[in-house]
């Protein structure tokens, strides 16, 4: 564990001091702050607001705009108080603009009920929705008005992460009281003032001034996007603060030993000799990159990009083979048990001609089978074991593991990762002393993710990209059509299937609760099923159990089923090269990255495939462009690029996708243009003043911890 230096002391007083030091913070306000990880005052000025209400202005109901949030005031015109299916309390809303808005609620007490009388004036703010008779607001926040109306605020409100037990006017409250106590400019800033002069922007102390209480005649727009200078001022010092975590666990993890691998390449090229095709020039070249880290006796840490098909089981499988020549191990680790077969299947395929032992671990091996894998793994009977995440579970001893190669690594936090290195052997050095060897870490990575982003995400590995196909593969054609074109793509189906050919029907849904979704896909197969009798169709979604989800998957690769219903469980790796067609309903809702991965189910046979994108009318401007660009492209790097310059919050780079904790207020694809900047920073404070490091990384990353529940 690192040693954590102590920030400057003034900074200590003020910052660390308990949350109970503020008037109204009892022992049961602070447990529930302590629940979200708000311990001290400074963690409290670091809890920033993600969005603004704008409440000093009012929009006339008829100019509202689906999902943009305003303010809005009128007179109660009818109150509906009806139980569909639950209760439920609609009140319209009309102002002189001559329309008229529903504010709509599920949960509300009496009192609520008496207060909308027809003709009251109420000012609401919200998010309009299309609802059954035009816009509506769920839930919207409300006050009810005196007949000479109230007066307009006069900033922006923030909006803060929701705290259990704490209601949003309390919250404020809390954290104005203590931005009350923030310390002087000199003793809250950590980094060196002359280090930020250039760049433009605002000490600490002011821009957590303006972000949490933005002063009146503040730039809205700016602030409403994100991009005013206070919020890039933090954004600036949140993505250095992960940045140094990443790039220290990278620094730590090379101080240890690994086994250089660096013999001839025998092994390795009797493979490559006895494949049925040439690698690319781009394998070629990933597989040069991964055999000079190899070669090093520190721990190799790369990932490689490559998109889906771009044939990154075969530079696994030589980098094995350097392991294994070296007369050491090598593991390949793979996040479901389906995808880890497959691997299993293919490098047995490949390495066994050649005399090398693939063994075999996963969850549903038991009993004798699992007691011989082990034994095999940990004798070193079998210099290449393939797997799931149970390949790190304790228990599962190497006997000699050189080297780690993990598949689909955003299914892997950055935490399991770390947990590989603790697979490495103690070895008696040339003078006598013990020290830890490690295994080299090779990630491969089927998302790729634009150039700068993949630094910051990754600025603990080299990244290498394997970006180019193998000859031959013709393109997925892909088409979006209406909903309401439906019908015949059941006929669509029923042709590829007479053809001999298999489909996939991708059920995804506006809530994305499980459970909804299951039902949903539940429904569309007791449909399609009923729709095409002559075909075997199968199901599976994320509610099923692991077993019975297998079972569908593998009768649908093995051929037993023509037509597979599927929520995006089946996003990742699974290989059915006869699969030519495939159809995902409500594609407007999903991100470009999924999309992309969704798709490349299809296209992986000699057939030519087809992608139809159903999306229901009307499509937002950014659902338009999304699809647009799945049409154009099936390059994984080009739509990444277009990801960034286009997507809406969050779909880019989730914690889900890379391992990486949520951000306060940074966003890497809003922020991309301050990676440059804080990659500089970084450098010269590793190399002037570590001294700070660790206190940049424990006022904003709050040390391990939120890596380790990431
Ligand atoms: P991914 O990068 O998605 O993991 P795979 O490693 O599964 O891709 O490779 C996809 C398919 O392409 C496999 O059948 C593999 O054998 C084949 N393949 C890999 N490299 C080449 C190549 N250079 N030429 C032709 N086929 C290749
Ligand atoms: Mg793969």
């Amino acid at each position: 564990m690192a040693r954590v230096a102590r920030p400057a002391p003034a900074l200590a007083e003020a910052g660390e001091a308990p949350l109970t030091r503020l008037p109204g913070v009892g022992p049961r306000v602070a447990e529930k702050l302590a629940a979200r990880g708000l311990l001290t005052l400074q963690d409290l000025w670091l809890q920033l607001p993600r969005q603004y209400e704008d409440r000093t202005r009012l929009t006339p109901i008829r100019a509202l705009q689906a999902s943009v949030a305003a303010q809005v005031e009128g007179v109660v015109e009818a109150v509906d108080r009806g139980f569909r299916y639950r209760p439920m309390l609609r009140v319209a809303l009309g102002d002189d603009s001559r329309a008229t808005l529903v504010l709509r609620f599920f949960h509300f007490r009496a009192a609520q009920v008496a207060q909308f009388a027809p003709g009251v004036r109420v000012r609401a703010y919200g998010t309009p929705r299309p609802g059954q008779h035009g816009l509506e607001i769920v839930h919207p926040s409300y006050r009810v008005l005196d007949d000479d109306g109230g007066a307009l605020g006069d900033s922006l409100d923030p909006v803060y992460p929701a705290i259990e037990g704490i209601g949003p006017a309390a919250l404020r409250k809390l954290i104005g009281l203590a931005l009350d106590r923030l310390p002087d400019e000199t003793a809250l800033e950590l980094l060196p003032r002359a280090w930020l002069a250039d760049l433009g922007l605002p000490p600490l102390r002011e821009a957590l001034r303006v972000v949490h209480r933005p002063p009146q005649g503040s730039d809205v727009a700016a602030l409403l996007a994100g991009t005013h200078p206070a919020q890039r001022r933090l954004a600036l010092e949140e993505l250095l603060a992960h940045h140094l975590s990443l790039r220290r666990q990278r620094i730590a993890l090379q101080q240890h030993r690994a086994t250089p691998l660096a013999g001839p390449g025998l092994l390795a090229q009797r493979l490559l000799d006895a494949l049925p095709f040439a690698l690319t020039g781009a394998q070629q070249r990933v597989y040069a990159q991964a055999r000079a880290d190899l070669a090093q006796p520190r721990p190799m840490l790369r990932l490689v990009q490559g998109d889906v098909g771009s044939g990154k089981t075969v530079v696994a499988a030589l980098a094995a083979l350097l392991a294994v020549e070296a007369g050491k191990q090598a593991a390949l680790m793979a996040p479901t048990e389906l995808l880890a077969e497959q691997h299993f299947n293919n490098l047995r395929g490949w390495l066994e001609p050649l005399g090398v032992r693939v063994a075999w671990l996963a969850g549903k091996v038991t009993g004798k089978a699992r007691s011989q894998a082990l034994a095999d793994v940990a004798g070193g009977g079998a210099p290449v074991v393939v797997g799931t995440h149970a390949l790190m579970q304790e228990g599962v001893a190497f006997h000699d593991l050189a080297l780690a190669i993990v598949d689909e690594q955003h299914r892997f936090g950055v935490h399991q990762r770390l947990a590989l290195r603790d697979k490495g052997v103690l070895r008696q050095m040339e003078d006598d002393r013990l020290e830890r060897v490690v295994p080299h870490q090779l990630v491969m990575t089927a998302t790729p993710i634009p150039r700068t982003l993949a630094m910051a995400a990754y600025a603990d590995l080299d990244v290498s990209a394997i970006d180019e196909l193998p000859p031959g593969r013709t393109p997925v054609q892909t088409v979006a059509v209406s909903a309401e074109r439906r019908p015949e793509l059941v006929e669509r189906i029923r042709k590829a299937c007479a053809e001999g050919r298999q489909a996939y029907w991708v059920c995804t849904l506006i809530d994305d609760s499980d459970e909804v979704v299951a039902q949903a896909a539940q429904s569309t197969f007791e449909a399609l099923s009923a729709a095409l009798p002559g075909l075997r169709v199968g199901l599976v979604h994320g509610r099923m159990k692991a077993a019975d989800k297998q079972a569908t998957m593998r009768a649908f690769k093995e051929g037993a089923l023509d037509l597979l219903v599927a929520t995006t469980v089946i996003e990742v790796g699974v290989d059915v090269p006869n699969a030519s067609l495939m159809i995902v309903e409500n594609a407007e809702r999903l991100g470009l990255a999924q999309l992309h991965q969704l798709r490349g189910r299809v296209g992986r046979g000699s057939a030519a495939s087809s992608c139809v994108l159903l999306y229901q009318p009307p499509l937002s401007l950014l659902a338009r462009q999304r699809l647009e660009v799945m049409r154009e492209t099936n390059d994984g790097f080009v739509i990444a690029e277009k990801d960034l310059a286009l997507r809406g919050p969050g779909e880019l780079l989730g914690t889900r996708q890379t391992g990486l904790p949520g951000f306060r207020l940074a966003d890497l694809a809003r922020d991309a243009d301050l990676l440059p900047a804080v990659h500089a920073l970084a450098d010269r404070l590793l190399a002037e003043r570590p001294e700070l490091v660790d206190a940049v990384i424990v006022r904003w990353v709050g040390g391990a911890a939120r890596y380790a529940s990431a």
